[in-house]
């Protein structure tokens, strides 16, 4: 999958206690801007064009604004600066939010630019509903927009000199309402197209990783979960050991009572084999009537032990077809990792373990021999 990144540690199961905002912002699409990238970006764009606005309002003999600008572009940049060495991205984000909200609230109440820098605030809804979660997008542009209300209302215009005529006050009001909410249903698209493509991936994770029929573990994530264990027992030597299991004569269930009665008997082993085992092993669907259970720091005994336990489980499980009661039995190869030996050389002795087991009368367990 790479049109989705996790997190390290990510759960792939959906969580009912998290919010669907809040774990969006556990993924990155591939192509996404980043947030603090984001950020940094706009501080960058913002620093230059504060220093010259206040260079501005300093030729025009205004020597209030310019300590104002210059302030919130020192502060912007002080907020990108620290991140890029602190890296905590709730405290950039939320700075950066103070900082903006503080910065428009001055340019809309102050008629910065002979009252013309309100038109900033068109730029205030895209840049808070694509950076914090929707909740806080929607109270924000609340927010403001009352702000403005209140700025254009007589209550405004006794506490600041608002330079604003009737027919500008009406159409701000109308056109930020317009543009806020048009912001809004945009985001939440934006919004729900990634949970989309976050579930898409999900989904065509566990495909890749799965068996259709039995929902175990298919051979290629066996494959994978037994070389992590295997890069882990070459570093502390922490053994383990696998079953290759094959249900007997199954050949003769799928020619006597169908393929579909074939596949329950699949279906019921890998049940069972599931109930039979602990959390931390990985139970693979190997081939058509194989499956690999892979057992971390197991010994050859308790493996053994282990497998005999799986073997009598499943001769006890029964399926009825037709009114036909019909028992699976399985063969069991068991083998455990020894000094420096391969993967394949382990799988090929659990294998021939297995073969034992066929020739010696089926339904048994039989060790591996000792790697040479
Ligand atoms: P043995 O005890 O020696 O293992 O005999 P067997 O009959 O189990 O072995 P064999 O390898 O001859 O037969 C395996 C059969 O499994 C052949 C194949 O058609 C069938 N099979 C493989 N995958 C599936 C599946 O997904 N569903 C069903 N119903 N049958 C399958
Ligand atoms: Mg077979
Ligand atoms: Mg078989």
């Amino acid at each position: 999958m790479t049109f989705v990144n996790y997190n390290k540690g990510q759960d792939m199961k959906p969580s009912t206690t998290r919010t669907p905002d809040s774990e969006l912002s556990q993924f990155r699409v591939k192509g996404e801007i980043p947030v603090p990238a984001l950020i940094n970006g706009l501080t960058a764009a913002a620093v230059p064009l504060l220093l010259f606005f206040s260079w501005r309002s300093m030729q025009q003999g205004d020597s209030v604004t310019a300590p104002f600008l210059i302030g919130f572009a020192v502060l912007l940049a002080i907020n990108s600066l620290s991140f890029l060495f602190v890296g905590h991205k709730t405290f950039h984000r939320r700075v950066f939010i103070t900082l903006i909200t503080a910065l428009f609230t001055y340019l809309a109440t102050q008629a910065v630019e002979d009252g013309s820098a309100i038109i900033w605030l068109f730029a205030y809804p895209p840049i808070i509903f694509y950076i914090s979660e929707a909740r806080v997008g929607i109270y924000a542009c609340l927010g403001g927009w009352l702000a403005v209300l209140v700025l254009f209302s007589p209550i405004g215009d006794a506490l600041f000199a608002s330079p604003y005529n009737a027919t500008f006050r009406l159409v701000m009001i109308i056109v930020l309402a317009f543009v806020m909410v048009t912001c809004y249903i945009l985001d939440q698209s934006r919004r729900r197209s990634k949970l989309g493509l976050i579930k898409l991936a999900k989904e065509f994770e566990y495909a890749a990783k799965h068996d259709a029929l039995t929902g175990l573990a298919n051979r290629r994530e066996g494959l994978e979960q037994l070389d992590n264990e295997y890069q882990r027992y070459l570093r502390s030597g922490r053994g383990f050991s696998v079953l290759l299991m094959d249900i007997d004569l199954f050949k003769s269930v799928n020619d006597t009572y169908g393929h579909q009665a074939g596949d329950e008997m699949i279906v019921l082993v890998a049940r069972t084999l599931a109930s039979q085992c602990r959390k931390v092993d990985t139970i693979a669907r190997w081939g058509g009537e194989e499956f690999l259970i892979l057992l971390p720091e197991t010994s050859l005994a308790d493996a053994y032990a282990s497998a005999e336990r799986i073997r009598q489980a499943v001769s006890s499980q029964t399926i009825t077809v037709d009114g036909k009661v019909i028992r699976a039995t399985i063969s069991i190869g068991v083998a455990t990792i020894q000094g420096s030996e391969s993967i394949d050389r382990l799988l090929q002795r659990s294998d021939e373990a297995l073969y034992q087991a066929k020739s010696e009368g089926r339904n048994r367990t039989c060790q591996a021999s000792v790697a040479a």
